[in-house]
């Protein structure tokens, strides 16, 4: 059963893996799906502009000067150096221009686009098209719409062929080229794919989240219905054992008795007497340790309480002591101290940790009652085998054994400290258990002030 469990959950978890990675996966490429969207339509939307002659007017401005600066570059007026100055400058006056112009068409959605333009290249050339001087090489801004966003992707490239105006100052006309490169780039892109697949990631989330609680519960379903399975296998075991010794001694007595008519002595007779009364008494403790256990600490009647003296403790160790001589039990505390408990509740509870440790290896036991302001307190040392530390907390529960399937071992049906337990809650106490395995235990029973 162990081993199928650990096999369910094993597949449990690979399931759960084998989602996650299905459902990453998929919404991983659609991620990447909305991503080129985006881009091809940010794309679509520049192309849009450059190719619907809305920017002539900003291209002309900057060509124009270009060829005038080409006039004077060739009259010696201006050096290859001043051509960048130009530029800065004409940016500086196009950007506000192109900003205002994207901005109030609203050309690229609700994403922040960077769109900018640079001149790469400025060449004189001849009649033939041939190279006759290089003005500038480089990458110089022309105009952006001014949001700066640090990775811009080249869209597209123009070549511009132009001649320069004759003028009296400068007769001459002269051809050049002029190679200008479009970037863009889009910078709450990704949060806005997020925000749009938001709806399908937090589905994706819950419906993992749904799966990992429904196989958690189930897992825990499982292993709490397999836990009180074995306890009431368990108890069943143990109660057949207990009641075995009984009812076979009580064979033999009745067997016995049974032959009145062939002669049976009086020993005979008084011996098997004895051994019913024996058994029936002892069957009577089983049967009343099921009963007291089925019932709940709120129905403990607690009426009877009164004030419990050392005296009255030594005298339950007394006569615990004269069923139990194998076991030295000594007392020692506060002699003024008193603790609030019907005495009946009180021996039980007593005789109960006292029977489990003579049960459980001890031979010398210390019972040691306090008080303080806080409350009162009663300590059960023994010298017994003591309690691993993982079952220390479980021993008080209902049926609980640590010697499960050694049940011929030590008897008993995992009640007597559940019990304990009850009569300690009803009072509002606590019960608790310190332990060296092999060495021994202190039970601890604290109790409130009355
Ligand atoms: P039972 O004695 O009938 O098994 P209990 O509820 O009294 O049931 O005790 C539960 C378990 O706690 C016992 O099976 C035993 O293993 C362990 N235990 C209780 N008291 C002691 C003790 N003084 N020393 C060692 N083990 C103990």
């Amino acid at each position: 059963m162990k081993q199928k469990i650990t096999l369910l959950i094993l597949i449990c978890v690979l399931t759960i893996t084998a989602l996650a990675v299905i459902q990453g996966y998929f919404i991983y490429n659609t991620y990447k799906l909305q991503e080129r969207e985006v881009k091809s339509l940010v794309t679509q939307e520049l192309l849009d502009i450059e190719t619907s002659g809305k920017l002539d007017s900003i291209n002309k401005s900057w060509m124009i000067k270009t060829g005038r600066f080409i006039n004077d570059y060739t009259q010696g007026r201006a050096t290859k150096e001043d051509y960048a100055l130009l530029i800065k400058k004409t940016a500086d006056s196009l950007s506000p221009v192109m900003s205002d112009y994207i901005k109030h068409k609203k050309l690229v959605g609700d994403y922040d686009v960077t769109y900018s333009n640079y001149v790469k290249v400025v060449r004189l050339q001849d009649q033939s098209s041939k190279v006759i001087d290089t003005l500038y090489k480089g990458k110089l801004k022309l105009f952006s719409n001014n949001i700066t966003n640090a990775e811009e992707t080249e869209a597209s490239e123009s070549r511009w062929r132009e001649s320069t105006t004759a003028t009296p100052e400068s007769p001459g006309t002269y051809d050049f080229e002029i190679v200008t490169s479009r970037y863009y780039s889009i910078s709450n892109w990704e949060r806005q794919v997020l925000y749009k697949m938001s709806g399908l990631l937090l589905f994706s989330v819950g419906l993992l989240a749904m799966v990992i609680g429904l196989f958690y519960w189930s897992i825990k379903n499982l292993i709490s219905q397999k836990k009180i399975a074995d306890v009431k296998t368990d108890f069943i075991n143990n109660i057949t054992h207990e009641f075995q010794t009984p009812i076979a001694a009580l064979t033999i007595a009745v067997a016995t008795l049974k032959k009145k008519d062939t002669g049976l002595s009086e020993e005979q007779f008084y011996n098997s007497l004895s051994i019913i009364d024996r058994q029936n008494q002892r069957m009577q403790k089983l049967f009343a340790q099921i009963s007291d256990a089925s019932v709940g600490a709120g129905q403990i009647d607690i009426s009877g309480a009164t004030h419990i003296n050392t005296e009255y403790i030594q005298q339950a160790i007394a006569d615990f002591s004269i069923s139990h001589p194998q076991a030295v039990i000594s007392f020692s505390g506060n002699p003024s101290a008193v603790l609030y408990m019907d005495s009946f509740h009180f021996t039980t509870l007593l005789n109960n940790l006292l029977d489990n440790s003579v049960k459980y290896g001890a031979d010398t036991i210390e019972v040691i009652f306090e008080q303080s302001a806080l409350g009162s307190a009663v300590y059960i040392k023994d010298n017994g085998r003591g309690i691993p530390p993982e079952h220390q907390a479980a021993i008080f529960d209902k049926f609980y054994r640590i010697d499960t399937g050694n049940v011929h071992n030590t008897k008993g049906l995992g009640l007597g400290l559940f019990y304990v337990k009850q009569i300690i809650t009803a009072y509002h106490g606590k019960i608790s258990v310190s332990s060296d395995e092999g060495k021994g235990s202190i039970f601890t029973l604290s109790l409130p002030i009355a």
